[in-house]
């Protein structure tokens, strides 16, 4: 008896044993379940960031490239490929407005002081074109844009800053042709057209036309109601191989009295250097205007048909 009592004891024993070998176990396999936990919800979260940031990254960034490749890498100075309107928010940030009323930009120049004209084409751009205006409007003065027509309606914002930094606009045709592409009634309805979409959007009607690349085709001239604006320097800011500070050497060491300038508000180079020219100009005495400020300051009349370089350059 006695022994079979030892038999059960022990037996219990054992089975106690065994009982808390399993709710040890037990424990630990919710220890490891909860450390996983844990973890699962550090890498969710890992994962939840990354899910909003990286679509949006790379979906911005090709974007950008294209802005930027097309505007430094052409054969010529001449445009196309932008980024679609969206693009334009991010630097949209009122960079021309409320300046307005602060600026006093010269109403009457002194015909006897050097003066020059800064001029501007291919834009509006997305962000340059602001950049350069705030330049203007901060050294309080006007200069002329020769704007592409069919990207007035494209960047409404950038180019309402133009208007109401009060600056000549002036037309570069609607769609970028030049004069040698299409007949004379092709390029009047081009620069016509361009003027419509100017007037549109709150500039006053062209005046003013700078053939594309420069090219002026004799025998359409005269048909062409339009003064055509050349320049006397050019920046050659659309080369890859010109940087800020070659453009500002090139105008600080060339410029004259009545010379037009040449430059595109669409590279950030030249967005970097207008600030600094505006300065050298301003320091070594030079007035700077518009064309039609240039213009009717030293008094030259423009005439259609006719090419005009610079103050004493034309004909
Ligand atoms: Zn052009």
């Amino acid at each position: 008896m006695k022994r079979s009592y030892t038999v059960v004891a022990a037996l219990l024993v054992l089975a106690l044993f065994c009982g808390m070998l399993t709710f040890v176990g037990k424990l630990r396999k919710q220890d490891d379940t909860a450390a996983p936990g844990q973890t699962e919800t550090v890498t969710k979260n890992e994962q939840d960031t990354p899910k909003e940031e990286t679509p949006a990254e790379p979906a911005e960034k090709p974007n950008e490239d294209t802005t930027e490749e097309p505007a430094d890498t052409p054969a010529e100075p001449d445009i196309p490929l932008y980024p679609p309107l969206a693009e334009t928010d991010p630097d949209d940030p009122d960079i021309s407005r409320g300046k307005e009323n602060e600026t006093a930009v010269p109403t009457s120049f002194d015909p006897e002081k050097p003066m020059v004209a800064l001029t501007f084409d291919d834009g509006p751009h997305p962000t340059r074109t602001q950049e350069i205006v705030q330049a203007l409007n901060d050294h309080n003065v006007h200069a002329t844009f020769f704007v592409v027509g069919n990207r007035v309606p494209m960047f409404p914002e950038p180019f309402k800053a133009v208007v109401d930094g009060g600056h000549e606009i002036a037309n570069h045709t609607y769609s970028h042709v030049s004069m040698k592409e299409v007949s004379a009634d092709e390029l009047v309805k081009s620069l016509q057209k361009a003027s419509d979409a100017v007037v549109e959007n709150g500039g006053e009607a062209t005046k003013l036309y700078r053939p594309c690349n420069g090219t002026v085709v004799a025998e359409k001239a005269s048909s062409i109601p339009y003064p055509f604006i050349l320049w006397s320097l050019d920046t050659n800011d659309w080369k890859k191989s010109n940087t800020s500070d070659s453009i500002y050497q090139y105008v600080t060491e060339n410029v004259t009295d009545g010379d037009i300038i040449l430059m595109h508000d669409m590279y950030e180079k030249t967005a970097e250097a207008v600030p600094r020219i505006l300065d050298w100009l301003q320091q070594n005495g030079y007035q700077v205007g518009s064309v039609s400020e240039l213009f009717q300051t030293k008094g030259v009349e423009v005439q259609n048909g006719v090419k005009y370089f610079s103050v004493s350059n034309h004909g």
